[in-house]
């Protein structure tokens, strides 16, 4: 699951984002209006976090424009306590839910499970890969019937790779999504975090998981045509 959370505080950001990363959601983060709404079209997001005191571009007005651009990922907004006049506006303009601030993390992650929930009836939550399925709501890894046990960062590796199944993914793109670092070229990180997935998905010799030499990986079902 990935959320996007646009707050210009940086110190709430991060709260936000480190609060939410344990409770291993993907989240990335912008600090202003127009980047939010850049990568809120650009992205895959599952729940978009939307401050409405933002520099430049209100959050008002990227909650607009996203609207008007048919995109309906859910959106919570984060208003100031107390002011009824924020919430009418952004829920009339097409906010999912509201949390006025200062806010516990507790109540936020609540109101997020909340969200997914009643959008995962409508869209499935799982991702398959042959007999491989990643249930995204529920953080589960199956191999047919039997469960996949994986580290925070293993399945969130894993959850990438099958959100771009057959589709090649760069070691820079992995290294953003997952590490939210920059890649480091001494580092093996990412082949440490592929071998244990193999390792544990591949445990029959069935292969899912395919370098591609000096760009990066992509995983597909095993035995198609290579
Ligand atoms: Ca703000």
């Amino acid at each position: 699951m990935r959320i996007l959370v646009i707050e210009d505080e940086e110190k709430v950001a991060r709260f936000i984002q480190r609060g939410l990363e344990e409770e291993q959601y993907i989240v990335d983060v912008a600090h202003d209006g127009k980047t939010g709404l850049d990568m809120a079209c650009s992205d895959d997001y599952d729940v978009i976090i939307l401050d409405i005191m933002l520099p430049g571009k209100s959050g008002f007005d990227v909650l607009q424009e996203l609207r008007a651009m048919d995109i309906t990922t859910p959106i919570i907004i984060l208003t100031a306590r107390g002011s009824t006049e924020d919430r009418v506006r952004g829920l009339d303009l097409g906010a999912d839910d509201y949390l006025p601030k200062p806010f516990h993390l507790e109540e936020l992650a609540a109101r997020v499970r909340s969200i997914l929930r009643r959008s995962s009836t409508q869209k499935s939550t799982k991702i398959t890969v042959g007999d491989l399925v990643l249930d995204t709501a529920a953080h589960l890894v199956w191999r047919g019937n039997k469960e996949i046990e994986l580290t925070a960062k293993e399945y969130a590796l894993l959850e990438f790779l099958m959100r771009n199944k057959h589709r090649i993914v760069s070691r820079t793109m992995i290294m953003q999504h997952v590490w939210k670092d920059p890649l480091s070229p001494m580092s093996n990180i990412i082949e440490v975090y592929i071998k244990r997935l193999r390792s544990k998905i591949e445990f029959d010799g069935k292969r899912f998981i395919h370098n591609v030499r000096g760009i990066g990986y992509r995983i597909k079902e095993p035995n198609g045509d290579e």
